[in-house]
């Protein structure tokens, strides 16, 4: 890497350590030859304001934030993008001379990573387990496309309040129950696509599972939005019921791709992300 660094980029969260995206955001920028550097930065609830007036001072160009500050950080932002409004949560910062604005490419990475996998959500029979804030990306961008959209969450409140804001802002019906073999055996009947958007089965709980074999069956497609392990135990229990199965390095990449987009205004390596991704999976 030349020593001229033109632009910084990063990561905020807490903890952070686990983020794969500096790995995929730099070998972007090696790819295409920008003298540009991402970087993980810990940042704790209670810094969180201090973190942002120190993107603005010191010319920091974009930010991925992660939990715990999805939701929190949208107060100090100057600026929203629709998408990120109507769901709620920001994933990306884009300091646009000195103007935070906030965007949720969460949505739109779930939506590229069906489609690759030739699974247009259009049209299908979703059943989205989570209410979180990757839930709640996942299910206002599948809810404008897909046929239906059944939510299904540990905590029941948190998936009626979901569904409600849906119904609200959308004008579509959307049912939500608590997260229950029953509920779950019900809601699968007619399902075409399953997404796990819960951190159930992530390293290093990676024996735990939202649903086995025994409720899945062969006509659904499972995608599980956690990617480390690659290969979760969901995804392990769909393939032994006969199901097609998508990881969530897919959603990573692009809901990455369309970050890098936005703060630099060019067309994202998308597959040189994706290797760089499965490298350091591979390597875990
Ligand atoms: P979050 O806001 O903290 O939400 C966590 C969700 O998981 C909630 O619905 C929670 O249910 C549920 N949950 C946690 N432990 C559970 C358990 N033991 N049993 C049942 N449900 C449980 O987190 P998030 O930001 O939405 O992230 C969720 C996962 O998605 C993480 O693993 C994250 O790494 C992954 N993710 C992946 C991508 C990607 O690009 N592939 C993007 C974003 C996030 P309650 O409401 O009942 O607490």
């Amino acid at each position: 890497m030349s020593t001229r660094v033109d632009n910084i980029y990063g990561v905020i969260g807490d903890p952070i350590g686990h983020s794969l995206s500096p790995r995929m955001h730099n070998a972007a920028f090696k790819k295409l030859g920008l003298n540009c550097i991402y970087l993980p930065f810990r940042v704790t609830r209670r810094d969180l304001k201090s973190a942002l007036i120190g993107m603005r001072a010191l010319n920091i160009r974009g930010f991925n934030v992660i939990t715990p500050h999805k939701t929190a950080v949208i107060k100090f932002l100057d600026e929203l993008d629709e998408t990120a409004e109507e769901i709620g949560a920001v994933n990306t910062i884009h300091n646009d001379e000195g103007r935070l604005v906030g965007y949720n490419t969460d949505g739109l990475g779930i939506v590229r990573a069906l489609q690759e996998q030739r699974e247009d959500p259009s049209d299908r029979r979703v059943v989205l387990i989570g209410a979180g804030g990757a839930a709640r990306a996942v299910a206002f961008t599948l809810a404008r496309k897909a046929r239906s959209v059944f939510i299904l969450n540990r905590t029941w409140h948190k998936a009626a309040k979901l569904a409600k804001d849906i119904e609200r802002r959308l004008g579509k019906k959307i049912l939500a129950r608590s997260l229950a073999v029953d509920s779950l055996i019900e809601a699968l009947r007619d399902a075409d696509v399953l997404i796990n958007a819960t951190s159930v089965g992530m390293y290093p709980r990676t024996e735990q599972t939202v649903a086995t074999r025994k409720v899945l069956h062969s006509g659904i497609v499972v995608l599980d939005i956690v990617y480390n392990p690659m290969k979760t135990l969901l995804l392990r229990e769909a393939e032994a019921a006969g199901a097609k199965t998508i990881t969530g390095v897919g959603m990573l990449v692009h809901q990455g791709a369309e970050a890098f987009k936005i703060w630099t205004n060019h067309s994202p390596p998308v597959e040189v992300m994706r290797r760089a991704l499965m490298r350091e999976l591979s390597r875990q």
